[in-house]
């Protein structure tokens, strides 16, 4: 059989996963890049795995590299704050210049600017949501945790993370923890194979017409 000619123009991009058509989970990794970025990032692309970083300034300073090929690469760029403060025991010029310094660096990095914001343990209150606004940036937590930091171990991060990821979930994970990168070719497989397809937070949020400020999904007890 004769081999298929050569496109004449570039193949057009994958087709875009609608989430509300099909399953997804958005798998997000905090607080990097981490030392084991690169190895994660091989993962991903082999499966054709999409995630969400988001990204500690000073890191993304010492290891821009890793942030230019995260978007290169179709991965989705969130803020976690420069130096990783709670937020919510921050001053305002704190809180400010620790989500403008980050911006800037991977502005810097990858050119792009992030459009999401994780506050540093995923703690927030009405001030870090007012100047999140001013920003013109949400504030995603997570629906699960893989419990990554605790456990350390392959086989528990792979149950607590499958046990998490349902439909249009969005999944804390760290790629700084070795386990959870050494885990993911086989966490990956597995989703694959029950049916998830796996994006970006932006694919999975797309539905819920969040404004700068909003917090998603809403801890217990918060109303909008
Ligand atoms: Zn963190």
């Amino acid at each position: 059989m004769l081999a298929a000619p050569a496109p004449a123009v570039a193949a057009p991009k994958a087709k875009k996963v609608d989430c509300s058509q099909v399953k997804c989970v958005a798998l997000t990794f905090d607080d990097g890049p981490g030392k084991y970025a690169g190895t994660l990032l091989d993962t991903l692309k082999k499966y054709d795995a999409k995630a969400t970083f988001f990204l500690q300034g000073q890191y993304v300073k010492s290891r821009p590299s890793y942030v230019k090929r995260m978007v290169k690469e179709g991965h989705a760029i969130g803020n976690h704050g420069y130096s990783h403060p709670d937020f919510t025991k921050s001053s305002e010029a704190t809180i400010r210049s620790e989500i403008k310094k980050t911006n800037d660096e991977i502005k810097k990095a990858a050119g792009v600017e992030p459009k999401l914001l994780r506050p540093p343990y995923g703690l927030s209150d009405l001030t870090v949501q007012d100047i999140a606004a001013e920003f013109g940036m949400p504030i995603i937590l997570w629906t699960g945790g893989s419990r990554d930091w605790e456990s350390r171990n392959e086989e528990k991060i792979k149950k607590q993370t499958l046990s998490v990821a349902k439909g249009n979930s969005i999944v804390l994970m760290h790629d700084w923890v070795k386990q959870t990168v050494d885990s993911m070719p086989s966490i990956i497989k597995t989703l694959q194979r029950s049916g998830y397809h796996l994006v970006t937070v932006d694919d999975v949020i797309k539905g819920e017409d969040l404004k700068a400020g909003d917090v998603f999904p809403l801890p217990e007890g918060w109303e909008q």
